[in-house]
């Protein structure tokens, strides 16, 4: 199996396979320098595109590097990522082709500017967010209303953190749920 870097319809450049790969294949491991969630948002804030991937720690944040990083997000990925003892891993989610793009799906968190997602599948959520972390944005909303709907600006000056925070990819719930039953 050989990966090659290349444009695709999707974003930019994607990973694709030249040869075909078996469903539970390790594929490629997401590696890059390990940092604090707290160096990443001071890297990162504002930064318009970001390879950060939150370990299930809560605490180590991975600044991705290498080809792994440049994987496109899907809503209908081929692949899925997998901590084995704080590496992670990029696995076959399903029998992947000679020549597919290889994707997975981002389940951004930890942002608010929008993440939309032209990933093209009929699954398409629109967004590039975690279902966790657009039903936790959403209620962040539905209380920001009921408060008077401050515009964010002021908030911000009462010295509340608003939006400063770079998005972090990582494993959804409901991957990690069935990883454990
Ligand atoms: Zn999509």
């Amino acid at each position: 199996m050989r990966l090659v870097v290349r444009p695709s319809p999707i974003h930019s450049v994607g990973v694709y396979t030249n040869a075909a790969i078996r469903k539970g294949t390790r594929i490629i491991e997401y590696d890059g320098p390990r940092i604090s969630a707290e160096e990443a948002d001071r890297l990162y804030e504002g930064a318009p595109r970001t390879y950060l991937y939150g370990l299930g720690d809560g605490k180590t944040v991975i600044d991705g590097e290498g080809i792994a990083a440049y994987m496109n997000h899907s809503c209908d990925p081929n692949c899925e990522v997998d901590e084995i003892k704080d590496r992670v891993w990029i696995f076959a989610l399903r029998d992947i082709a000679a020549g597919e793009e290889l994707l997975w799906d981002y389940n951004l968190y930890d942002d608010e500017d929008p993440a939309p997602c032209h990933c093209g599948s009929p699954k398409c959520r629109g967004t590039m967010y975690s279902e966790d972390w657009i039903r936790k944005l959403k209620r962040r909303a539905a209380r920001k209303n009921k408060n008077g709907s401050k515009p964010e600006r002021e908030l911000g000056a009462a010295g509340k953190k608003e939006k400063a925070n770079p998005r972090i990819s990582g494993k959804s719930r409901s991957y990690a749920a069935r990883a454990n039953g």
